[in-house]
């Protein structure tokens, strides 16, 4: 695989190791996948390698190379149907949670199992309960050092396969709690613990041989060692739990693209049509060249948003917008590769059909796309907040006749109705369609929310200016009507041709 320049010796290495892994266990993953059967024996190699452990400290058995580490073998075991996928859910159960949140006897107790091998699963999602996800209704009440923990989870990838299971239950009905988002915790449930039992499982449009499914929880008793985190820290966890998902997710998105890439350029080279390979047709190759973006852009950002969170970032906005454009991308590419191919592209005698359908289900999992569309919306805004502040203000040019950018001066004092109006008849010059907001008041003058409130109200009576209220009834924007912009200046005062308009087309 392409090696990125920030990348170091040891990931290197083992870009090299998997590649050469991936090859060797082809043949029989692809054997596992036309049978249905779900690859036991090469996720026992898999754990016999170590790779489970690539993102855990050597100290406790594993490789210590970090999440980008774990990112280049996630991509690799993804070329291949279901094998990805069941490494990086099982890597994902309670692993990044006990990094963040564990205590140093838990970590010596779990990460030498998941460094082996050690399945896991993650259960978020219930029947009542799925994008909403804090609306959690599996329940734990504390008894003496156990948790009883109560309730359904379902969607749970590995269910039945996995050892071990990362459960989020509500530990508090206070609606303080519930506010603060202290209402969830979160633990580690194991397979065999009596009340604890698998209650179906799901046939799927995609994840052919990785089993998902319903898990069924009934006065489990869970030990209070197996709480990750303080109790209340179930929230913070899970949605740590789910950038570090998202990012590593997204390995396996950008492992299969590179598939909707492999298997359509090794096909068309083979394939003649009219006389020549179907590779040499301009209108596969522009089809190719999407695909190839899509993988590149793709595969940029998942190790730039790895490499943060190796450096202890929280990348909340970036990790959903690989996650949101990398499965819209698979779903197009993957689409495109099978169009590439004809009908056996739809066949499953090639490997791209398999591409498609799970490329479907990631739209969905780790979070909907329109979740991860509020979520960029509104952590990208935070995280762009200091660029996004406004340091000039639009001023009216008098030798241009525009308004232009002009660096804020200092504010006037003594703010009164004859002022205020002023101002907004101003405003309306340089942006016509536009309210004004009260901060841009403030900007220009030194006022308090009550004098200001005081003055817009009383012109609101006079019917000088218009006001916009938000939900809470707060005054938020004001603008001169077009009483108050007649008062106060002719009508040529607001006028504006460009050079070039005649004049006797003027009136
Ligand atoms: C194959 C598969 C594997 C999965 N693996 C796991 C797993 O291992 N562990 C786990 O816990 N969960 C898992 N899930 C669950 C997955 O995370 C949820 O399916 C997902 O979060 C959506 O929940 P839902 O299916 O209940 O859809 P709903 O929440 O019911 O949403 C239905 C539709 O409404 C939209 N919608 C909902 N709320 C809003 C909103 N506020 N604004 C705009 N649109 C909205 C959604 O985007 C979606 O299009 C898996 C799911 C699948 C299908």
């Amino acid at each position: 695989m392409e090696k990125f320049p920030w990348w170091n010796e040891k990931q290197i290495k083992l870009s090299d190791e998997i590649d050469s892994f991936v090859d060797e266990i082809r043949p029989e993953a692809e054997r596992a996948w036309w049978k249905r059967e779900y690859p036991h024996g090469i996720m026992k190699k898999i754990g016999e390698k170590g790779y489970l452990g690539v993102d855990i400290p050597e100290k406790y058995g594993g490789m210590g190379a970090g999440l980008t580490a774990a990112c280049i073998v996630t991509e690799a075991l993804s070329r291949l149907p279901t094998i990805g996928l069941t490494y990086l859910v099982s890597s994902l159960g309670g692993n990044h949670q006990l990094h963040v949140y564990g205590t140093e006897e838990q970590k010596a107790k779990w990460f030498p199992d998941i460094a082996k091998g050690q399945i896991g699963a993650v259960c978020i999602t219930e029947p009542f309960v799925g994008s909403d996800a804090a609306a959690t209704a599996t329940i734990a009440v504390k008894e003496g050092d156990h948790y009883i923990i109560s309730g359904k989870k379902r969607f749970a990838t590995n269910a039945g396969v996995a050892d071990r299971y990362m459960v989020y239950a509500r530990t508090s009905d206070d609606p303080q709690d519930r506010k603060r988002y202290k209402h969830l915790s979160a633990f580690l449930v194991t397979k065999g613990m009596p009340g604890f039992k698998l209650e179906k499982i799901n046939d799927l449009i995609g994840f052919d041989t990785t089993p998902n499914g319903v898990l069924s929880l009934n006065n489990v008793e869970v030990p209070e060692a197996n709480m990750v985190g303080n109790i209340g820290d179930g929230w913070m966890a899970m949605m740590s739990g789910l950038n570090y998902e998202r990012t590593i997710g997204s390995c396996m998105l950008v492992g299969m693209l590179g598939e909707a890439i492999k298997q359509p350029v090794w096909y068309m080279n083979r394939r003649v049509q009219f006389g020549q390979v179907t590779a040499d047709l301009p209108t596969n190759q522009f089809k190719l060249s999407d695909i190839i973006t899509n993988f590149k852009l793709s595969r940029l950002m998942l190790y730039h948003v790895a490499n943060l969170i190796d450096m202890g970032k929280e990348p909340a906005s970036e990790s959903a917008i690989l996650k949101n454009f990398a499965s819209d991308a698979l779903v197009k590419s993957a689409t495109e590769a099978i169009q590439l191919m004809g009908g056996d592209g739809l066949t499953k005698f090639y490997g791209v059909e398999w591409l498609l359908r799970d490329a479907k289900v990631h739209q969905i999992t780790m979070g909907t796309n329109e979740i991860m569309k509020m979520l960029i919306y509104r952590a990208g805004l935070r995280d762009m907040k200091d660029y996004l502040e406004v340091n000039y203000k639009r001023v009216m040019d008098e030798e241009l006749g525009v308004a232009i950018s002009t660096p804020r001066t200092g504010k006037r004092t003594d703010l009164d109705e004859k002022k205020l109006i002023e101002l907004l008849c101003e405003d309306y010059r340089s942006n016509p369609g536009l309210h004004m907001a009260t901060s841009d008041i403030k900007d220009e003058f030194d006022v308090d929310d009550e004098k200001l409130n005081e003055i817009l109200l009383s012109l609101e009576e006079k019917d000088l200016v218009d006001l916009y209220k938000d939900k809470k009834g707060r005054i938020k924007l004001a603008k001169a009507t077009y009483k108050a912009l007649l008062e106060e200046h002719p009508a040529e005062y607001y006028s504006w041709f460009p050079a070039w308009y005649r004049e006797e087309d003027k009136f």
